[in-house]
């Protein structure tokens, strides 16, 4: 039988509790169980004024936030109206049903404000680390370290090249926020200072971003989001935006295992990383400390013509000489010199060489040094780290860590696909970190989430 149709009726009042409408499983109860603003109001008291008019409960704005970055609503003022209109945001915003959202311009205002001053975001950030290590999520011995480009809020019709750019004719007090913060960080490791070569185009609106491309796809202006991650359950421990070019990359690592160790006392016994990490000064950074690099080692010595490689040769360490297939020794010096200065030093690129006789004579030579009277083999500063993670990438272990490194590609992917962080909203390098701590604070939370759920209640008869 057909109902009867269903009428509007405005009740005179309600017994409503917005407690009841969320349900049981809904995936934000699992994350309120662990997320813990107990100390924001703490760390933010120094930045608010003591006179004037109360300001919008800081923790309201961030879990509002939270709410945006957990469920991939990237517009601030989308995201009022999503917490406006949906039961279960508000439950986790502390909002009842006649309780105002805030204005979406209240975010930008605090942002740009006290929350970038008293870092909130990175205590935030830390907050849920902690979180995963005090629930057993991360044991610290085994880290993964990657990057992934994130398209900028930039485009390249407003874009100059870089023979017509000159940062020195911006004057700062007549600038955009995201171009006097590139002023500012012209002479930091991870953004001006990372490379001495100018980027193709330079963009108007985000200077700081960098002109690149993907795999030889189509270039666009990005920023690099930076993970290092606990492949035990694949928690971030640490997030860090730098530019998008290898050495900023690279030196993140350093920036972010030294924080990890201030932080939270976490000291890996082993990084897991791609190739662009694998360059000597990198292996003898992290071997110096006792870190096993599972690196593939950056070697440019391969050969493409068949000819024999520096892997053909063998180091012999204690005469200061490589020893080639035919069994000759390939020596830096030959004579002992009486000014110290002159001989080995130990430091930078050191050259070996055969004797031109022996070559000469060599039935090898065609597979040596068909071109060469005699064959020279370089061998770079830190070759005895770079030697550590090629015993390394013969074991069993370095299997299982090219395996674990899936893990933080997988983060990337999800960042991307589920959180929709495929392009920054925010400008500049602060927009970047900004957008990255949220994403990485939402990822870890995400992840409680899914592995400790809320507890089920049953529904009474
Ligand atoms: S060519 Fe010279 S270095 Fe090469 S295998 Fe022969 S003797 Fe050794």
């Amino acid at each position: 039988m057909m109902g009867p149709r269903q009428e509007a009726q405005a009740a005179l009042f309600y017994e409503f509790s917005l407690e009841d409408h969320v349900p049981q499983a809904h995936l934000l109860r699992s994350i309120d169980r662990f997320v813990d603003l107990s100390g924001i109001r703490t760390h933010l008291a120094e930045f608010y004024s003591h006179t004037g008019r109360p300001s919008v409960d800081p923790e309201l704005l961030i879990r509002m936030l939270l709410v945006g970055y957990c469920f991939g609503i990237r517009s601030e003022r989308r995201l009022c109206e999503e917490v406006h209109l949906n039961l279960a945001y508000r439950w986790f915003c502390r909002l009842d049903l006649n309780d105002r959202v805030p204005d979406h311009s209240t975010f930008s205002k605090n942002r740009h404000g006290r929350f970038r001053e008293s870092e909130l975001l990175r205590h935030l950030f830390e907050t849920t680390v902690t979180r995963c290590i005090a629930e057993g999520l991360v044991s610290g011995q085994r880290m993964a370290i990657d990057a992934s480009l994130i398209e900028a809020d930039a485009n390249k019709q407003n874009s100059t090249p870089k023979e017509e750019w000159d940062a020195t004719t911006i004057d700062p007090m007549d600038a955009p926020r995201a171009v006097r913060e590139y002023l500012d960080t012209l002479d930091e490791a991870a953004f001006g200072a990372a490379s001495n070569v100018q980027p193709k185009f330079t963009s108007h609106s985000d200077p700081a971003s960098q002109w690149t491309a993907a795999r030889k796809g189509p270039a666009f202006f990005s920023y690099s989001d930076n993970y290092l991650i606990d492949t035990d359950y694949g928690v971030i421990v640490d997030v860090e935006a730098t530019r998008s070019i290898r050495q900023a990359e690279v030196g993140s690592t350093k920036t972010m295992l030294r924080r990890v160790k201030d932080r939270f006392d976490l000291h890996p016994e082993r990084l897991i990383a791609d190739t662009a990490y694998g360059t000597g000064p990198m292996l003898g950074w992290l071997v110096e400390r006792k870190i096993a690099p599972h690196i593939p080692v950056f070697d440019k010595s391969s050969r493409s013509d068949g000819t024999w490689t520096r892997a053909d040769f063998e180091w012999d360490a204690e005469n200061d000489q490589y020893i080639c297939p035919e069994g000759h020794a390939l020596k830096q010096f030959r004579r002992n010199y009486s000014d110290p200065n002159r001989g080995p030093t130990g430091k930078g690129t050191a050259r070996y060489r055969a004797l031109k006789l022996t070559c000469q004579a060599c039935p090898s030579k065609a597979k040596c040094c068909p071109n060469a009277d005699a064959r020279k083999i370089t061998r770079e500063e830190h070759e005895d780290a770079r030697q550590v993670a090629r015993d390394i990438a013969k074991t069993r272990q370095y299997e299982i860590s090219m395996k674990l490194r899936k893990k933080v590609e997988m983060l990337f992917a999800h960042l991307k696909r589920i959180l929709g962080l495929g392009r920054l909203r925010l400008r500049g390098p602060c927009g970047a970190n900004d957008e990255f701590l949220l994403a990485a604070t939402a990822q870890n939370l995400r992840k409680l989430a899914k592995i400790f759920p809320a507890p089920q209640q049953t529904r009474k008869a």
